[in-house]
């Protein structure tokens, strides 16, 4: 952090500048760290973001696009949030064997994995790259 004033290198307990006397003002809002599109470069996410959507729909996609664009990490990230997604599905499917608790949280959990399939979906093709939520900060597949 440093003055707004005279540019003076501010310690985060410093409310006030020792150089100037500039109150430090307030702190800068904290990063959303769900969303890590600046990790990736914006071409990267151009040239792939419609492939990366693809990934979501189709596992032969994930596939295709990996034979294509092996060396993308704005792929990958996508590809990593779509296998959880597909995992998050598979587990939802699992707990319907349980008689009623277990068919709502079914039914629950697949209404989640099509909203979350349509965010990541819509993400993809805004070149974003933004956690979906509760699931999307597990890492299957590495992205960095
Ligand atoms: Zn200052």
């Amino acid at each position: 952090m440093f003055c707004p004033k005279c540019g003076t290198n501010l310690s985060e307990n410093d409310h006030f500048c020792p150089t100037c006397g500039e109150p430090a003002g307030v702190k800068p809002t904290a990063p959303d760290e769900s969303d890590r599109t600046a990790m990736f470069s914006p071409e990267d996410a151009e040239k792939t973001h419609l492939l990366a959507a693809l990934c979501y729909f189709n596992f032969i996609f994930i596939i295709i696009a990996l034979l294509l664009e092996p060396d993308s990490k704005f792929l990958r990230y996508h590809i990593n949030q779509s296998i959880v997604l597909t995992v998050f599905a598979f587990l939802c499917g699992i707990v319907a064997i349980v008689p009623f608790i277990g068919w709502v949280a079914s039914a629950v959990g697949a209404i989640m994995t099509v909203v979350f399939t349509v965010m990541g979906i819509v993400r993809a093709v805004k070149c974003q790259a933004r956690d979906l939520p509760i699931i999307g900060k597990y890492t299957i597949v590495s992205y960095d």
